[in-house]
């Protein structure tokens, strides 16, 4: 069986083949970046010891769709082509879908089955910073407040660990496929081959074929439509119903009494969408890339938090991922009255959670990242009918096709709030088991 594509997604699914005992391989066309390969670029001791300086050391590896285009045009739209994918750069948090985020498709014993499975895949664990003051302090703060509206905060769900007391590990596709016999291999898979509905195999861009029983795509939100437009591959709802997470960020200076000492560890807290406030917000001593006011550069670390809040936007069919024959990209996704009023809320709850918890940063007050950076997803979508509204069926597997599945967080089909790799890989596990059984 062939896995396209070495990311997280790709790497779950290859490790639940492997599992079961059947031979695969995983195709990637990018380069090693990280030592070993695959593992997490972030492990390095540069980025431990200044975690500000991750965002501007990791930048070459974006390649942006196009930088210049108008918002509604994603200027932020980018992949990573590299052993690990994305998954060798990201910032590890694996929260669940709240219930009401997961749509009709699998049962609740089956969600719970498959995130499980997925989070022991991705060594996602949520005491990691138990032992931070400011995590504490900031749970028992918030919780009432946050609670007596409806909300929570909580730990976040990482997918690493604890070293010691100054090194975080963070988990990329190394740690997933360790212990297996999955092999990564170099191969540019230029076309899959199909004949009458069934694979034949995979045409690399040596010219070589590669014939399999099976393929999994797993070529990312942006480069599964791609393979497939290329490969001639093209139903309906090919790129569209396009949601992704524009995202606000700002840094906090906390209120004295939050604080612990200057060797604290970095809190990670999660608050996760609800009813009324359905978007997902994190506090996190992580890594900032923006600059504070020279008046407020002299601030100690350990009195300093982010808040990240990704804000969902509605599925419209109308937002699209155009792919021409040439193979150029272009997006159309213009926010629309309600998405802007959730973007309106998000920078009001904000304002109101930094007025509970200190202050913002002279610099690094509210700013919206650019449009398309994060988190691409319904580019393939799944649904239970043919329709024209998905591109797979429940399973992943592409409507028409007998063994072409698809794994990547593009056939996640609602608008997720929260992060959506820990969902993308839950999916692609039970797509393995699908295509085992088949
Ligand atoms: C800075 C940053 C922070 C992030 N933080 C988080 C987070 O905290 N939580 C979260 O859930 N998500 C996060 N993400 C998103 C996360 O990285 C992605 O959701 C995840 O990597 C997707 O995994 P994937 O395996 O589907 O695709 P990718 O990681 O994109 O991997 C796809 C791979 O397929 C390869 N490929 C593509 N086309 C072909 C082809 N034709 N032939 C062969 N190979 C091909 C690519 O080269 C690439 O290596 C973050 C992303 C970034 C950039």
């Amino acid at each position: 069986m062939v896995v396209v594509g070495s990311g997280p997604i790709g790497a779950v699914a290859a490790r639940r083949i492997a599992e079961a005992g059947q031979a695969v391989t995983v195709l990637e066309s990018g380069p090693v970046i990280s030592d070993p390969p695959g593992s997490h670029v972030r492990n390095q001791a540069r980025f431990q010891q200044d975690p500000d300086s991750y965002l501007a050391g990791i930048a070459a590896e974006f390649r942006y769709f196009d930088q210049t285009a108008a918002p509604r045009g994603l200027p932020g739209a980018c992949v990573t082509s590299a052993v690990g994918g994305q998954g060798v750069l990201w910032t590890n948090n694996c929260p669940r879908p709240t219930v009401s985020e997961r749509g009709g498709l699998l049962s609740a014993a089956e969600w719970d089955r498959y995130l499980g499975d997925a989070e022991r895949y991705l060594g996602v664990a949520d005491d990691t910073f138990a032992g931070s003051v400011r995590q504490q302090r900031i749970l028992e703060h918030l919780g009432p407040t946050l609670t007596a509206t409806g909300r929570e905060i909580r730990e976040q769900p990482m997918a690493g660990h604890l070293v010691d007391a100054g090194t975080i590990h963070y988990a990329a596709t190394q740690d997933i496929l360790s212990g297996t016999r999955v092999r990564i291999e170099t191969g540019d898979v230029q076309r899959i081959v199909l004949d009458q509905g069934r694979v034949r195999g995979v045409q690399l861009a040596d010219g070589t074929m590669l014939e399999t029983s099976v393929v999994v795509v797993a070529a990312g939100a942006f480069g599964t439509p791609i393979l497939l437009h290329r490969s001639g591959i093209r139903p309906q709802a090919l790129g569209r119903y396009l949601t992704y997470h524009p995202v606000l960020y700002s840094q906090l200076v906390l209120g004295p009494q939050l604080c612990g000492g200057a060797d604290d560890l970095p809190p990670r807290l999660w608050i996760p969408p609800a009813q009324g406030a359905p978007w997902n917000t994190m506090v996190l001593r992580d890594t900032n890339p923006a600059q504070p006011s020279p008046s407020d550069i002299d601030v100690p670390c350990a009195q300093l938090v982010e808040m990240q809040s990704f804000c969902p936007v509605d599925n419209h069919p109308d937002n699209t991922m155009t792919i021409t024959d040439s193979g150029a990209v272009h997006f159309d996704v213009p926010l629309r009255e309600a998405d802007h009023a959730r973007m309106a809320s998000v920078l009001a709850d904000q304002h109101e959670l930094a007025a509970a918890l200190g202050r913002f940063r002279a610099g690094i007050e509210p700013q919206w990242m650019t449009l398309g950076f994060a988190h691409v997803m319904g580019t393939c979508r799944m649904g239970a009918h043919d329709d024209g509204t998905c591109v797979t069926d429940e399973f992943g597997q592409v409507w028409g096709t007998e063994n072409l599945y698809l794994a990547t967080v593009g056939v996640i089909p609602t608008a997720l709030a929260v992060n959506p790799t820990l969902t993308g890989a839950a999916l692609a596990i039970r797509s393995a088991d699908r295509l085992l059984a088949g």
